[in-house]
């Protein structure tokens, strides 16, 4: 017999780890698994859970075993088909809400949105606003779809597209994105979660900055005039996205840096 306080100890796992994957294997939330610590598991229970335990230990992401993953307090299904929403997003939804007037009804385009999570949260804050988010895999778009039938959002709008190519000529206030900015041969690639993530969601070219030059160089013909564009870079390109940013005629050029302190996030505007 296999209490929860043993299941948790004997895991391997990092505690919030353990407790998140425990719950989700007895189909409670973690406040039951504290106020239950000496409750015997079920067999059935105990087995579900030492899969996923090893599963974990094996590298895949808690998110992808759960199929789930909170972004801006948003419940969001995940699968290996979209990157794991991050933390560190929510820096770069912060900042595009600072540029996302609450009266009117402004036009957005998130590019390559994965999971949905950026469209979703902006789309949440300001209801008003025409959410057009994008990707070029079709796998990515049903789980974002997905998501956005869950929330019942109706102001956004998931269309298949490389960057900018299937978005058509409509000009937008506000452009978000964040694109694969990781180096082709980064060894952190090859290390822990990021190996189980679609690699097109995370690598762009052999500075990391492909997809970004694209998507900034293209933004002056898609922002209506007073539109900015909002992106979110790798830890060492922030110098090298501004340039890219005043090269393409922003102005108005704002850093943000994540929760660890590393600048993350760059905008622009296009007067
Ligand atoms: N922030 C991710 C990482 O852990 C990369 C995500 C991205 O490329 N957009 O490296």
């Amino acid at each position: 017999m296999t209490t929860v306080r043993q299941a948790l100890a004997q895991s391997g796992l990092v505690p919030v780890d353990a407790q998140v994957l425990l719950a989700h294997a007895v189909g409670r939330d973690r406040a039951w698994l504290v106020a239950h610590r000496d409750e015997a598991l079920t067999p059935a229970q105990a087995d579900a859970f030492g899969a996923l335990a090893q599963r974990r230990r094996a590298g895949e992401p808690v998110a992808y075993l759960t199929g789930m993953r909170e972004f801006w307090g948003l419940p969001l299904t995940v699968t290996p088909a979209v990157l794991v929403p991050r933390p560190e997003t929510e820096t770069l939804v912060e900042l595009a809400l600072e540029w996302l007037p609450r009266d009117g009804t402004p036009r957005v385009l998130d590019l390559g949105t994965g999971s949905g999570a950026i469209a979703l949260a902006l789309a949440h804050e300001r209801p008003r606003a025409q959410v057009l988010a994008t990707d070029a895999s079709a796998e990515a778009l049903a789980v974002a779809r997905e998501n956005r039938a869950r929330l019942g959002f109706g102001n956004v709008v998931f269309v298949e597209s490389d960057w900018y190519d299937g978005v058509g000529d409509a000009h937008f206030d506000l452009i978000v994105s964040n694109p694969p900015y990781v180096a082709a041969r980064d060894p952190h690639l090859t290390e822990g979660d990021l190996r189980f993530e679609p690699a097109a969601a995370l690598a762009a070219g052999a500075d990391g900055l492909s997809a970004l030059r694209t998507i900034i160089a293209g933004a002056p013909a898609r922002l209506a005039p007073g539109g900015a564009l909002v992106v979110e870079h790798g830890y060492d390109q922030s110098e090298r996205v501004q340039a890219l940013l005043r090269d393409a005629g922003c102005t108005n050029i704002v850093v943000r840096r994540d929760l660890a302190g590393i600048p993350r996030v760059a905008a622009g505007r296009i007067d």
